[in-house]
């Protein structure tokens, strides 16, 4: 039996709110799942080799359950657009470069070393609409360690002509030969991915939702994020009242389905949301970053909505994960200014959970280190900062959160097996 020992400060959320902490634990994973927190290693334990992490923190990795990988190279750049007209100068060209294989094996295998050393072993992900360089990123998804949902795109209208677009026909086609061709990886499954209902014929959708029911297919898309995209819905969809209605229609609304932004959802369709299981993405950098506006997303999680965050690259202009939860928890103090201070912010302990229980939560995982997950974590120290009085764990994981040091992150556990070490050249 493989066995795993982590001793060192143990930080987690196992529910909303909640930090559980434990100075000189022992984390235990036996055959790559947790067994258990302990104070004092368990007798039976005894002689098994220990890895000592000494002072570090021990915490859950993250799951960034929105982000578009053919996006990664303008990462930082073309923020002075909104989405319709950002999409059209800035993602579709990006995104056309992927039908040469070369450039996205280099591409997606930055990407997925960057997600690594950052601390993301679970993703929910958009790739282009290129079959081969979907397979490609999954390739390298699962060589780094990276674990989760990947997308093959579907856009069959409203794209960009004669760079980057497919028919109803070659969408229908590739996405099967796609399906295909992903039973050999163990970690990256397939998840179907039509862009957002302005690029999708109804046809298209229909098909997508077929599949999805027959295949048992999870799906991911982007709902409400900017008016001038929901005007387009309404006038493309007339029989629909909301958007949401444009993908529930066709059978892509339920438990398994993950709807990126949200931000101008207003209560029945985030009872819509709530009530089918659909996870919302909070996408905090993105949505202010390309002028979408301030999701309500305290008011989404008092109502009982699941929601999880999204890097949302690259609309967000930060792929690692503690940005994206600072990032969070200022979006939701301009909520409540803007909401004349009626509504409470996140707290670090809050956003920490969405970060990573919450974003777990959509692989099945319990909350937390909870026995019986499989390891996720990863290790992260602060001993070159400043150190002038002794800090709790909890303060230790905030200052995580908005100030850390260069090389912070010292080793990642991915599905039970050590992915990164800073430590190794
Ligand atoms: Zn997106």
């Amino acid at each position: 039996m493989a066995l795993t020992i982590l001793k060192g400060t143990i930080v987690s959320a196992p529910s909303l709110g909640r930090l559980d902490s434990m100075e000189d634990g022992f984390l235990v994973a036996e055959d790559g799942r947790i067994t258990g927190v302990y104070l004092v290693l368990p007798e039976r334990f005894s002689g098994a080799p220990v890895t000592d992490c000494g002072g570090d923190l021990i915490v859950p990795s993250f799951a960034d359950l929105h982000l578009h990988a053919p996006q990664y190279p303008m990462l930082g750049m073309g923020m002075d657009l909104p989405l319709l007209e950002w999409l059209e100068a800035y993602a579709f060209p990006t995104e056309a470069r992927f039908a040469d294989l070369d450039y996205a094996r280099t591409v997606y295998r930055r990407l997925a070393a960057e997600l690594i050393r950052h601390g993301t072993t679970r993703v929910c992900m958009f790739s282009s609409l290129h079959t081969d360089a979907t397979l490609v990123l999954m390739e390298e998804l699962e060589r780094a360690g990276v674990t989760g949902y990947v997308g093959k795109v579907n856009m069959d209208r409203n794209s960009a002509p004669g760079l980057l677009e497919e028919t109803t026909e070659q969408s229908k086609r590739e996405t099967l030969r796609w399906l295909d061709a992903c039973g050999d990886f163990r970690r990256v499954h397939p998840m179907l991915t039509p862009r957002f209902t302005p690029s999708c014929t109804n046809g298209l959708l229909a098909f997508l939702g077929k599949l999805a029911k027959e295949r048992g297919l999870p799906v991911q898309s982007h709902l409400s994020e900017n008016s001038a995209e929901m005007d387009w819905v309404r006038q493309l969809h007339p029989d629909c009242a909301q958007y949401w209605q444009t993908y529930a229609k066709y059978g892509l609304w339920n438990d398994r389905t993950v709807m990126a932004h949200c931000v101008w959802s207003d209560e029945r369709e985030r009872a819509a949301m709530r009530d089918a299981g659909v996870t919302v993405v909070h996408c905090a950098n993105s949505n202010q970053n390309i002028c979408s506006g301030v999701a309500p997303v305290r008011v989404m999680l008092d109502e009982g909505l699941q929601v999880a965050l999204g890097s949302d690259i690259a609309g967000g202009d930060q792929l690692d994960m503690f940005d994206v939860v600072a990032s969070s928890i200022r979006a939701s103090k301009a909520r409540r200014m803007m909401d004349g201070w009626q509504t409470a912010f996140l707290t670090v302990a809050e956003a920490w959970f969405l970060g990573t229980s919450a974003g777990a939560a959509f692989f099945g995982a319990k909350p937390g280190f909870a026995p019986g997950n499989p390891l996720h974590a990863m290790v992260i120290r602060d001993s070159g900062l400043p150190q002038p009085h002794p800090l709790t764990a909890a303060q230790r994981l905030e200052r995580a959160v908005y100030r850390r040091q260069s090389d912070a992150v010292r080793a990642v556990w991915s599905e039970g097996r050590q992915v990164f070490s800073a430590e190794q050249p």
